[in-house]
């Protein structure tokens, strides 16, 4: 079994691989090509190999002295070629090729999902089909080494892009990016910090969800046509952005990477919400909260302050007419 064939080694770039799919040449690899064995001495093991490789001898399929197969469909354990005291590498005597193409996992999925679909005939069918499939699954069997290496290297790219989609979050121009900074936050929305802002959002967030978007024609309700495309803190971060460093609709547009009037609509919304939402808080305390906590010498000279507004003068320009001006 373990014995060297002394007819079928064929090393050189005049050869090309027969099987279908194998487009292994001498001329580009480093490779071994393996001649049929003979019709006379071993006619059996001649049928296996052309049965293997799925050809048909006739018009269009000859086998002659130069008809070869690549070592890569030698990989097989027991049909791996050893090595010859010259160091050349020889195939088994016995030795059939089992490694192609359509036994590459898209070809596994089909053959595991046929069994799937079929489980009696896979139990109580004919012995031989059964030990066809058999034989197919240890074929690809996934310890092959080259399987394998696939796999290592598929999923260093899955680590890689990862990486990427991760510096790509942070680059990407939203309420996320900001998380950390507590001055960006305080600067792009007026909130002194990120945690104040996400507590904002936290008590507006329940009624927010169910509010009506504002549209163009109607008035829509929530989630807008064809799916909300921001999350509900990144449209207040927006709203924000907008009142506070009062952006151009086409600038937060670009930043969101939505369409303008997208822009027009959910700053229409949030105003009008937030006008109804945070207009129904109390923010003027009773007239005995108020007198409790005057300071000493508001008692003495204003006991009756209910409230303290702050006020400052800017000069400006104004029309003449008091029509203009009102
Ligand atoms: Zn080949």
């Amino acid at each position: 079994m373990a014995a060297l064939s002394e007819t079928q080694e064929a090393g050189g770039s005049k050869y090309h691989c027969v099987v279908p799919l194998c487009n292994d040449d001498g001329c580009y690899k480093n490779l071994m090509f393996y001649r049929f064995p003979s019709p006379v001495s071993r006619p059996e093991l001649r049928k296996q190999w052309i049965a293997k490789i799925r050809r048909d001898e006739g018009d269009y399929f000859e086998i002659t002295d130069s008809t070869s197969v690549c070592e890569e469909h030698f990989l097989e354990e027991k049909n791996r070629p050893g090595l010859d005291n010259l160091g050349r590498k020889r195939l088994k005597t016995a030795a059939i090729p089992t490694q192609f193409a359509w036994h590459r996992p898209k070809a596994r999925q089909k053959i595991e999902r046929h069994i799937q679909l079929h489980p009696d005939e896979s139990e109580s069918g004919s012995s031989d089909c059964q030990t066809e499939k058999k034989a197919k699954r240890e074929d690809i069997h996934p310890d092959e080494p080259n399987v394998k290496e696939q796999l290592d290297a598929a999923r260093a790219e899955i680590r890689h892009l990862k990486a990427q989609v991760e510096a790509l979050k942070l680059y990407k121009f939203s309420l996320e990016r900001f998380s950390m900074d507590n001055d960006s936050i305080k600067f792009c929305t007026g909130f002194v910090s990120y945690q104040y802002l996400v507590t904002f959002y936290e008590i507006v967030k329940p009624s927010a969800e169910s509010m009506q978007y504002c549209y163009t024609s109607s008035m829509s309700s929530n989630p807008p046509p064809g799916g909300r495309t921001m999350v509900l803190i990144g449209e207040l971060f927006l709203f924000l952005l907008r009142i506070r460093l009062g952006l151009l609709q086409q600038d937060l547009a670009h930043r969101f990477n939505v369409h303008e009037s997208t822009v027009s609509r959910k700053v229409i919304t949030y105003a009008n919400y937030l006008y109804f939402f945070l207009g129904a808080q109390p923010i003027w305390p009773s007239k005995e909260a108020v007198q409790k906590h005057l300071p000493q010498e508001f008692r003495v000279r204003y006991p009756n302050t209910r409230v303290v507004i702050d006020c400052m003068e800017i000069r400006v320009q104004v029309p003449s007419s008091l029509l203009l001006q009102s």
